[in-house]
């Protein structure tokens, strides 16, 4: 399986718990800051499922609680979906994976992850991240235009 494990990040956290819950459609997690839970909604792909434990996880790593200030909350979300993108897609893997394609939902197939945790992931990279794929990318170019 490419990039982090989400089950074992849970795992190591005996501070959080865990169920599959009926959720309304459209909602993949729920973060529960007082009691400690992650919920996920039942029947989600395989992608589906990393990917929003990945971001529940977040929340419950930077101890998230849903404020009435609209834009904190936004601000939590964005980084529990940073948070996500960083344990769940390795830089090589992610490399691997754009040296065969450039479509998102290729990627994330290959990553099993949602195309938006792609997105996320590629919009949100390192500096230092961000220059060794370059290098990495153009080194293939290079050995591409070879005889
Ligand atoms: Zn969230």
């Amino acid at each position: 399986m490419p990039g982090g494990n989400p089950w074992a990040a849970l795992k190591e956290r005996d501070d959080v718990l865990f169920d599959l819950a009926d959720l309304p459609a459209g909602e993949h997690g729920r973060w529960y800051a007082g009691e400690r839970v992650i919920l996920l909604a039942k029947g989600l792909t395989y992608a589906e499922r990393r990917t929003a434990l990945g971001h529940e996880l977040g929340h419950a790593h930077f101890g998230d609680t849903c404020t009435g200030n609209a834009h904190v909350n936004s601000r939590q979300e964005r980084a529990a979906d940073i948070y996500a993108a960083n344990m769940l897609i390795d830089i090589d893997d992610l490399i691997s994976a754009l040296r065969w394609s450039s479509d998102p939902w290729e990627i994330a197939d290959d990553l099993q992850v949602t195309p938006r945790l792609v997105e996320i992931r590629e919009a949100r990279m390192h500096p230092g991240e961000r220059a060794y794929l370059r290098r990495q990318l153009a080194d293939q170019v290079e050995a591409d235009d070879e005889p």
